[in-house]
């Protein structure tokens, strides 16, 4: 039986990058998906014509809004409900990075990311926690960052929201546990994605170097994680960071 079989999974941030790898990795295990995306329309049209194509009897669904929109996630997660049926699982992936040194930071650079990548969690799983618990059943598996355990020098911004989603995690784990809800964190090191990118080649370099496993990682490294946190294999394990980075943090 397919890890996932059964379950209706909602991912935020799903139409590139770790997300689209979360769809795909998920269909394959047998779940129905919607995913929330912001602005990558013609990909997010591309990936579910992929799924329909390969999982014809699974639903894929793309859903464009802003996760940092309280209102706009209230009205899509109730859609997203609606749609499936009801959720078993929800991945708040969705993140950005805006890179400078403290110093030269705008407030602006500093609030972008705080309200992706931390007030998103607020806006997308509120909606859903009571519904978890009525259910009696769920999954929440928030997307954090190695370097929201370590620091990472040019990050103050990002490096503070994926530690504020560690907090979360652990806070809201101990509120759910008693109805059945887990709540985990994956905490990536380097995975080859757009994000990464934008990072200067002679950085990216010294970073392979610092890697024990010789690699970057890649968007199912992460997925397969991910699988295994949402299915009932897991069923014992809430409150957790785990790391994902071939060893980047030992
Ligand atoms: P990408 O930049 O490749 O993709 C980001 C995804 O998030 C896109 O689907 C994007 O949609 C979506 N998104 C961003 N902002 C919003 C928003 N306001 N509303 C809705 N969707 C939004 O990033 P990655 O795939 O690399 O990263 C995914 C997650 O993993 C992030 O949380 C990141 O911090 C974390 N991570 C990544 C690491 C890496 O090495 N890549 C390492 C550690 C953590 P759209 O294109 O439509 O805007």
């Amino acid at each position: 039986m397919r890890m996932l079989e059964q379950k209706n999974v909602l991912v935020t941030g799903g139409s590139r990058g770790i997300g689209a790898g979360l769809v795909r990795a998920v269909l394959q295990e047998g779940a129905e998906v919607a995913f929330f995306y912001r602005q990558s329309v013609e990909a997010a049209e591309r990936l579910c014509q992929e799924m329909a194509d390969r999982y014809p009897d699974q639903r894929c669904l793309a859903m464009q809004c802003d996760v940092a929109d309280t209102r706009g996630m209230q009205e899509a997660v109730k859609n997203a409900t609606l749609e499936l049926g009801r959720i078993d699982v929800l991945v708040n992936n969705a993140g950005v990075s805006r890179d400078a040194m403290l110093a030269r930071m705008t407030r602006e650079q500093w609030d972008e990311v705080m309200t992706t990548n931390l007030g998103s969690l607020f806006c997308a799983t509120q909606p859903l926690a009571l519904q978890l618990v009525k259910q009696g059943s769920g999954s929440i598996i928030n997307m954090t960052s190695s370097a929201g355990i370590y620091g990472s020098s040019g990050q103050t911004n990002y490096a503070t929201s994926k530690a504020g989603i560690i907090g979360f995690t652990k806070a809201l784990s101990k509120e759910l546990a008693e109805f059945g809800v887990r709540v985990n964190a994956v905490a990536p090191g380097f995975i080859a994605t757009e994000m990464i990118d934008v990072m200067p080649e002679d950085r990216l370099r010294r970073m392979r170097l610092r890697i024990p496993a010789g690699r970057l990682g890649t968007t199912e490294d992460v997925a397969h994680l991910v699988c295994f946190l949402g299915s009932d294999r897991s069923a014992y394990i809430t409150g957790q960071v785990i790391q994902v980075d071939g060893g980047l943090t030992l």
